[in-house]
Protein backbone atom coordinates (compact mmCIF):
# COMPACT_ATOMS: atom_id res chain seq x y z
CA UNK A 1 0.00 0.00 0.00
CA UNK A 2 1.19 3.45 -0.82
CA UNK A 3 2.12 5.24 2.68
CA UNK A 4 2.59 9.02 2.88
CA UNK A 5 4.86 10.75 5.53
CA UNK A 6 3.13 13.51 6.52
CA UNK A 7 5.75 16.06 8.36
CA UNK A 8 4.40 19.11 10.26
CA UNK A 9 4.66 21.27 13.44
CA UNK A 10 0.93 22.68 13.37
CA UNK A 11 -1.33 20.15 14.37
CA UNK A 12 -4.67 21.51 12.76
CA UNK A 13 -2.56 21.48 9.31
CA UNK A 14 -1.26 18.15 9.93
CA UNK A 15 -4.72 16.60 10.40
CA UNK A 16 -6.39 18.21 7.39
CA UNK A 17 -3.78 16.67 5.35
CA UNK A 18 -4.16 13.52 6.90
CA UNK A 19 -7.75 13.47 6.41
CA UNK A 20 -7.46 13.73 2.68
CA UNK A 21 -5.24 11.45 2.36
CA UNK A 22 -7.02 9.09 4.47
CA UNK A 23 -10.04 9.67 1.92
CA UNK A 24 -7.87 9.00 -0.89
CA UNK A 25 -7.59 5.60 0.48
CA UNK A 26 -3.72 6.16 1.33
CA UNK A 27 -1.93 5.32 4.23
CA UNK A 28 -0.54 8.14 6.42
CA UNK A 29 2.06 7.91 9.24
CA UNK A 30 2.56 11.63 11.00
CA UNK A 31 5.59 13.36 12.40
CA UNK A 32 5.48 16.68 14.39
CA UNK A 33 8.95 17.44 13.96
CA UNK A 34 12.11 17.36 11.56
CA UNK A 35 13.98 15.11 13.81
CA UNK A 36 10.65 12.38 14.28
CA UNK A 37 10.23 12.80 10.26
CA UNK A 38 13.79 11.31 9.65
CA UNK A 39 13.18 8.45 12.31
CA UNK A 40 9.79 7.62 10.75
CA UNK A 41 11.69 7.99 7.49
CA UNK A 42 13.89 5.42 7.88
CA UNK A 43 11.86 2.91 9.97
CA UNK A 44 8.75 2.99 8.04
CA UNK A 45 10.13 3.64 4.25
CA UNK A 46 7.50 5.98 3.22
CA UNK A 47 6.49 5.96 -1.04
CA UNK A 48 5.78 9.79 -0.68
CA UNK A 49 6.84 12.37 1.95
CA UNK A 50 4.95 15.71 2.65
CA UNK A 51 6.60 18.02 5.13
CA UNK A 52 6.25 21.21 6.05
CA UNK A 53 9.70 24.10 5.67
CA UNK A 54 8.85 25.93 8.28
CA UNK A 55 9.62 23.56 11.54
CA UNK A 56 10.86 24.44 14.73
CA UNK A 57 14.87 22.85 15.33
CA UNK A 58 15.27 20.78 12.39
CA UNK A 59 13.15 22.29 9.18
CA UNK A 60 12.27 20.67 6.29
CA UNK A 61 14.76 21.83 4.23
CA UNK A 62 17.33 20.22 6.88
CA UNK A 63 15.06 17.31 6.79
CA UNK A 64 15.31 16.67 2.66
CA UNK A 65 18.68 17.38 2.41
CA UNK A 66 19.25 14.88 5.31
CA UNK A 67 16.86 12.36 3.48
CA UNK A 68 18.36 12.84 0.31
CA UNK A 69 21.86 11.66 1.52
CA UNK A 70 20.21 8.58 3.73
CA UNK A 71 18.73 6.99 0.37
CA UNK A 72 20.96 8.75 -2.62
CA UNK A 73 20.24 5.44 -4.76
CA UNK A 74 16.37 4.43 -3.87
CA UNK A 75 14.24 8.21 -4.82
CA UNK A 76 11.18 8.84 -2.74
CA UNK A 77 8.94 11.85 -4.03
CA UNK A 78 9.20 14.63 -1.74
CA UNK A 79 6.34 17.54 -1.32
CA UNK A 80 6.88 20.61 0.37
CA UNK A 81 3.95 22.43 2.14
CA UNK A 82 4.13 25.73 2.91
CA UNK A 83 1.66 28.68 4.39
CA UNK A 84 2.52 30.96 1.66
CA UNK A 85 3.63 31.65 -1.53
CA UNK A 86 7.42 32.71 -1.70
CA UNK A 87 9.31 32.32 -4.95
CA UNK A 88 12.17 32.01 -2.58
CA UNK A 89 10.88 28.91 -0.64
CA UNK A 90 10.61 27.00 -3.32
CA UNK A 91 13.58 27.41 -5.00
CA UNK A 92 15.57 26.62 -1.79
CA UNK A 93 12.91 23.36 -1.44
CA UNK A 94 13.72 22.09 -4.71
CA UNK A 95 17.47 22.69 -3.92
CA UNK A 96 17.28 20.89 -0.77
CA UNK A 97 16.16 17.54 -2.79
CA UNK A 98 12.12 18.31 -3.02
CA UNK A 99 10.17 17.46 -6.10
CA UNK A 100 7.50 19.70 -5.55
CA UNK A 101 5.76 22.23 -3.48
CA UNK A 102 2.12 22.69 -1.82
CA UNK A 103 0.57 25.18 -0.23
CA UNK A 104 -1.47 24.83 3.13
CA UNK A 105 -3.71 24.51 3.79
CA UNK A 106 -3.63 21.70 1.32
CA UNK A 107 -6.58 21.50 -1.29
CA UNK A 108 -7.95 17.85 -1.72
CA UNK A 109 -8.10 18.53 -5.63
CA UNK A 110 -4.68 19.54 -5.87
CA UNK A 111 -2.74 17.20 -3.52
CA UNK A 112 -4.42 13.97 -5.21
CA UNK A 113 -3.69 15.39 -8.56
CA UNK A 114 0.23 15.60 -7.21
CA UNK A 115 0.29 12.40 -5.99
CA UNK A 116 -1.08 10.97 -8.71
CA UNK A 117 1.63 12.53 -10.92
CA UNK A 118 4.58 11.61 -7.95
CA UNK A 119 3.52 7.94 -8.32
CA UNK A 120 3.45 7.76 -12.26
CA UNK A 121 7.07 9.53 -12.01
CA UNK A 122 7.62 6.34 -8.93
CA UNK A 123 6.66 3.80 -11.90
CA UNK A 124 8.65 5.08 -14.22
CA UNK A 125 11.29 5.04 -11.75
CA UNK A 126 10.91 1.85 -10.51
CA UNK A 127 10.62 0.39 -14.28
CA UNK A 128 13.71 1.75 -15.58
CA UNK A 129 15.38 0.39 -12.18
CA UNK A 130 14.17 -3.18 -13.49
CA UNK A 131 14.82 -2.69 -17.57
CA UNK A 132 18.60 -1.30 -16.50
CA UNK A 133 19.26 -4.24 -14.31
CA UNK A 134 18.24 -6.69 -16.69
CA UNK A 135 20.92 -4.88 -19.14
CA UNK A 136 23.13 -5.26 -16.70
CA UNK A 137 22.56 -9.19 -16.28
CA UNK A 138 22.07 -9.67 -19.61
CA UNK A 139 25.77 -7.65 -20.06
CA UNK A 140 27.15 -10.15 -17.73
CA UNK A 141 25.95 -12.83 -19.33
CA UNK A 142 27.24 -11.99 -22.49
CA UNK A 143 30.44 -10.93 -21.08
CA UNK A 144 31.03 -14.55 -19.73
CA UNK A 145 29.11 -16.90 -22.50
CA UNK A 146 31.87 -14.46 -25.25
CA UNK A 147 34.74 -15.98 -22.99
CA UNK A 148 33.38 -19.63 -22.57
CA UNK A 149 33.35 -22.08 -25.60
CA UNK A 150 30.40 -23.35 -26.25
CA UNK A 151 31.19 -27.25 -26.62
CA UNK A 152 32.77 -27.70 -23.32
CA UNK A 153 31.90 -24.45 -21.17
CA UNK A 154 35.41 -23.73 -20.43
CA UNK A 155 37.50 -20.96 -20.89
CA UNK A 156 37.90 -20.15 -24.66
CA UNK A 157 40.44 -19.02 -26.25
CA UNK A 158 39.98 -15.41 -25.64
CA UNK A 159 39.90 -16.19 -22.11
CA UNK A 160 42.84 -17.79 -22.34
CA UNK A 161 44.97 -15.34 -23.78
CA UNK A 162 43.82 -12.98 -20.93
CA UNK A 163 43.96 -15.50 -17.93
CA UNK A 164 47.38 -16.15 -19.12
CA UNK A 165 48.58 -12.77 -19.60
CA UNK A 166 47.14 -11.82 -16.29
CA UNK A 167 49.17 -14.66 -14.27
CA UNK A 168 52.48 -14.21 -15.63
CA UNK A 169 52.39 -10.74 -15.25
CA UNK A 170 51.60 -11.68 -11.29
CA UNK A 171 54.12 -14.71 -11.36
CA UNK A 172 56.53 -11.38 -12.94
CA UNK A 173 55.56 -9.26 -10.18
CA UNK A 174 56.18 -11.80 -6.97
CA UNK A 175 58.53 -13.53 -8.91
CA UNK A 176 56.82 -16.85 -8.57
CA UNK A 177 56.74 -19.83 -10.93
CA UNK A 178 53.87 -20.87 -13.02
CA UNK A 179 53.77 -23.69 -15.93
CA UNK A 180 51.18 -24.23 -18.82
CA UNK A 181 50.18 -27.56 -20.01
CA UNK A 182 49.25 -28.13 -23.27
CA UNK A 183 47.01 -31.34 -24.93
CA UNK A 184 45.91 -32.90 -27.52
CA UNK A 185 43.75 -36.07 -28.20
CA UNK A 186 45.46 -38.81 -29.78
CA UNK A 187 44.38 -39.40 -33.23
CA UNK A 188 40.69 -37.85 -33.26
CA UNK A 189 40.89 -37.69 -36.82
CA UNK A 190 40.51 -41.24 -37.04
CA UNK A 191 37.63 -40.96 -33.60
CA UNK A 192 35.37 -38.71 -35.52
CA UNK A 193 35.96 -41.03 -38.84
CA UNK A 194 35.13 -44.12 -36.81
CA UNK A 195 32.26 -42.77 -34.57
CA UNK A 196 30.98 -39.73 -36.04
CA UNK A 197 31.27 -35.95 -35.35
CA UNK A 198 28.78 -36.01 -32.63
CA UNK A 199 30.37 -38.62 -30.91
CA UNK A 200 33.43 -36.37 -31.32
CA UNK A 201 32.24 -33.57 -29.86
CA UNK A 202 30.41 -35.59 -26.99
CA UNK A 203 34.69 -37.33 -26.46
CA UNK A 204 35.66 -33.50 -26.24
CA UNK A 205 33.05 -32.64 -23.67
CA UNK A 206 33.53 -35.74 -20.94
CA UNK A 207 37.75 -35.07 -21.67
CA UNK A 208 37.28 -31.25 -20.76
CA UNK A 209 35.17 -32.01 -17.86
CA UNK A 210 38.25 -34.63 -16.69
CA UNK A 211 40.32 -31.64 -17.15
CA UNK A 212 38.26 -29.23 -15.25
CA UNK A 213 38.19 -31.71 -12.44
CA UNK A 214 41.77 -31.20 -12.06
CA UNK A 215 41.81 -27.69 -11.61
CA UNK A 216 41.87 -28.04 -7.27
CA UNK A 217 43.22 -24.29 -6.87
CA UNK A 218 41.21 -21.26 -7.05
CA UNK A 219 44.14 -20.11 -9.38
CA UNK A 220 43.78 -22.71 -12.03
CA UNK A 221 42.11 -22.41 -15.21
CA UNK A 222 41.19 -25.58 -18.07
CA UNK A 223 40.59 -24.31 -21.40
CA UNK A 224 39.68 -25.46 -24.95
CA UNK A 225 42.88 -23.79 -26.70
CA UNK A 226 41.54 -25.12 -30.71
CA UNK A 227 39.79 -28.28 -31.96
CA UNK A 228 40.83 -30.88 -29.70
CA UNK A 229 43.67 -28.74 -27.72
CA UNK A 230 43.06 -27.97 -24.05
CA UNK A 231 45.58 -26.40 -21.76
CA UNK A 232 45.95 -25.74 -18.10
CA UNK A 233 47.32 -22.52 -16.28
CA UNK A 234 48.78 -23.34 -13.44
CA UNK A 235 50.00 -20.57 -11.35
CA UNK A 236 52.45 -20.60 -8.57
CA UNK A 237 53.85 -24.33 -9.99
CA UNK A 238 57.07 -25.30 -11.38
CA UNK A 239 57.26 -27.62 -14.32
CA UNK A 240 57.61 -30.61 -12.24
CA UNK A 241 54.43 -30.47 -10.20
CA UNK A 242 52.55 -29.34 -13.97
CA UNK A 243 54.25 -32.36 -15.31
CA UNK A 244 52.45 -34.73 -12.09
CA UNK A 245 49.78 -32.71 -13.04
CA UNK A 246 49.56 -33.45 -16.59
CA UNK A 247 49.81 -37.01 -15.39
CA UNK A 248 47.14 -36.84 -12.96
CA UNK A 249 45.09 -35.18 -16.08
CA UNK A 250 46.02 -37.93 -18.19
CA UNK A 251 44.96 -40.68 -15.86
CA UNK A 252 42.11 -39.09 -15.83
CA UNK A 253 41.15 -38.99 -19.40
CA UNK A 254 42.55 -42.60 -19.35
CA UNK A 255 39.59 -43.27 -16.80
CA UNK A 256 36.62 -42.16 -19.04
CA UNK A 257 37.37 -45.61 -20.64
CA UNK A 258 36.13 -44.14 -24.29
CA UNK A 259 36.62 -46.73 -26.67
CA UNK A 260 38.95 -45.55 -29.93
CA UNK A 261 39.38 -48.68 -32.13
CA UNK A 262 41.23 -46.38 -34.40
CA UNK A 263 43.93 -45.09 -31.98
CA UNK A 264 47.35 -46.87 -32.46
CA UNK A 265 48.09 -46.55 -29.08
CA UNK A 266 45.40 -47.91 -26.93
CA UNK A 267 42.07 -49.10 -27.39
CA UNK A 268 40.54 -46.52 -25.62
CA UNK A 269 40.84 -41.97 -25.99
CA UNK A 270 44.58 -41.04 -24.74
CA UNK A 271 45.98 -37.00 -25.01
CA UNK A 272 49.77 -36.19 -24.95
CA UNK A 273 50.48 -33.19 -23.00
CA UNK A 274 53.34 -30.91 -22.88
CA UNK A 275 54.17 -28.85 -20.11
CA UNK A 276 56.34 -25.49 -19.63
CA UNK A 277 56.91 -24.02 -16.56
CA UNK A 278 59.08 -20.71 -15.33
CA UNK A 279 59.72 -17.74 -13.25
CA UNK A 280 58.84 -15.09 -15.92
CA UNK A 281 60.88 -12.01 -16.66
CA UNK A 282 61.88 -9.85 -19.73
CA UNK A 283 62.69 -12.96 -21.73
CA UNK A 284 60.35 -15.34 -20.68
CA UNK A 285 56.62 -13.98 -21.54
CA UNK A 286 53.34 -15.57 -22.19
CA UNK A 287 54.09 -16.62 -25.71
CA UNK A 288 57.81 -18.05 -24.96
CA UNK A 289 55.70 -20.14 -22.24
CA UNK A 290 52.95 -21.21 -24.57
CA UNK A 291 56.11 -21.84 -27.62
CA UNK A 292 57.90 -24.15 -25.12
CA UNK A 293 54.86 -25.91 -24.04
CA UNK A 294 53.53 -26.89 -27.20
CA UNK A 295 57.01 -27.95 -28.39
CA UNK A 296 56.99 -29.93 -25.36
CA UNK A 297 53.85 -31.47 -27.27
CA UNK A 298 54.95 -31.93 -30.37
CA UNK A 299 57.68 -33.77 -28.84
CA UNK A 300 55.45 -36.33 -27.09
CA UNK A 301 53.32 -36.92 -29.96
CA UNK A 302 56.71 -38.03 -31.74
CA UNK A 303 57.90 -40.03 -29.12
CA UNK A 304 54.70 -42.14 -29.12
CA UNK A 305 51.75 -40.05 -27.70
CA UNK A 306 49.80 -40.80 -24.77
CA UNK A 307 52.43 -39.17 -22.53
CA UNK A 308 53.15 -36.39 -20.45
CA UNK A 309 56.76 -34.53 -21.76
CA UNK A 310 58.46 -31.73 -19.66
CA UNK A 311 59.56 -28.61 -21.97
CA UNK A 312 63.24 -29.30 -20.07
CA UNK A 313 63.12 -33.40 -21.11
CA UNK A 314 63.26 -32.55 -24.91
CA UNK A 315 65.68 -34.84 -26.34
CA UNK A 316 68.44 -32.82 -27.77
CA UNK A 317 67.83 -32.73 -31.30
CA UNK A 318 63.92 -31.83 -30.91
CA UNK A 319 64.78 -28.44 -30.75
CA UNK A 320 62.12 -27.60 -33.95
CA UNK A 321 58.16 -28.96 -33.69
CA UNK A 322 58.25 -31.88 -35.48
CA UNK A 323 56.39 -31.72 -38.96
CA UNK A 324 55.08 -35.60 -39.65
CA UNK A 325 53.92 -37.42 -37.01
CA UNK A 326 55.25 -40.62 -37.54
CA UNK A 327 54.34 -43.10 -35.06
CA UNK A 328 54.77 -46.88 -34.35
CA UNK A 329 58.19 -46.77 -33.33
CA UNK A 330 58.94 -44.18 -31.42
CA UNK A 331 57.54 -45.51 -28.03
CA UNK A 332 60.77 -47.66 -26.85
CA UNK A 333 62.50 -44.28 -26.57
CA UNK A 334 59.81 -42.12 -25.04
CA UNK A 335 61.27 -39.92 -22.46
CA UNK A 336 57.82 -39.07 -21.17
CA UNK A 337 55.49 -41.06 -19.14
CA UNK A 338 53.67 -43.38 -20.99
CA UNK A 339 50.60 -45.34 -19.12
CA UNK A 340 49.60 -48.68 -20.63
P1 LIG B 1 47.33 -36.54 -33.40
O1 LIG B 1 47.39 -37.77 -32.57
O2 LIG B 1 48.60 -36.31 -34.12
O3 LIG B 1 46.90 -35.36 -32.62
O4 LIG B 1 46.26 -36.83 -34.52
P2 LIG B 1 44.82 -36.20 -34.68
O5 LIG B 1 44.07 -37.03 -35.62
O6 LIG B 1 44.23 -36.01 -33.34
O7 LIG B 1 45.17 -34.77 -35.24
P3 LIG B 1 44.58 -33.98 -36.44
O8 LIG B 1 45.03 -32.57 -36.25
O9 LIG B 1 44.95 -34.66 -37.77
O10 LIG B 1 43.03 -34.07 -36.32
C1 LIG B 1 42.33 -33.32 -35.37
C2 LIG B 1 40.88 -33.62 -35.57
O11 LIG B 1 40.08 -33.01 -34.57
C3 LIG B 1 40.37 -33.15 -36.88
C4 LIG B 1 39.10 -32.40 -36.55
O12 LIG B 1 38.05 -32.79 -37.36
C5 LIG B 1 38.83 -32.79 -35.13
N1 LIG B 1 38.12 -31.73 -34.41
C6 LIG B 1 38.54 -30.50 -34.15
N2 LIG B 1 37.58 -29.81 -33.47
C7 LIG B 1 36.54 -30.66 -33.31
C8 LIG B 1 35.26 -30.54 -32.71
O13 LIG B 1 34.87 -29.50 -32.17
N3 LIG B 1 34.44 -31.62 -32.71
C9 LIG B 1 34.84 -32.78 -33.30
N4 LIG B 1 34.00 -33.81 -33.28
N5 LIG B 1 36.03 -32.91 -33.90
C10 LIG B 1 36.88 -31.88 -33.91
MG1 LIG C 1 45.15 -34.67 -31.99
MG1 LIG D 1 45.42 -31.04 -32.73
Amino acid sequence: MFKVLVADDARVMRFATLRILKKLGLEAIEAEDGLQALELFEREKPDLVLIDVQMPGLDGLEVVRRIRQLSAEHWVPVIFLTSMEDDADFTRGIEAGGDDYLTKPVSPVVLEAKIRAMRRLDDMRRELMAVTLELREANERLARLSQQDGLTGLANRRRFDLDLMREMGRARRERRPIALVVADVDYFKAFNDTYGHPAGDDCLRRIAGALRATCRRPGDVAARYGGEEFALILPDTTEEAARQRAIEAMRAVAALEIEHRGSEVARTVTMSFGVAGCVPDAQVVADTLVERADRALYAAKRAGRNMALGFSEIPAGEAAPAIDFDVGDATATAPGIVLH
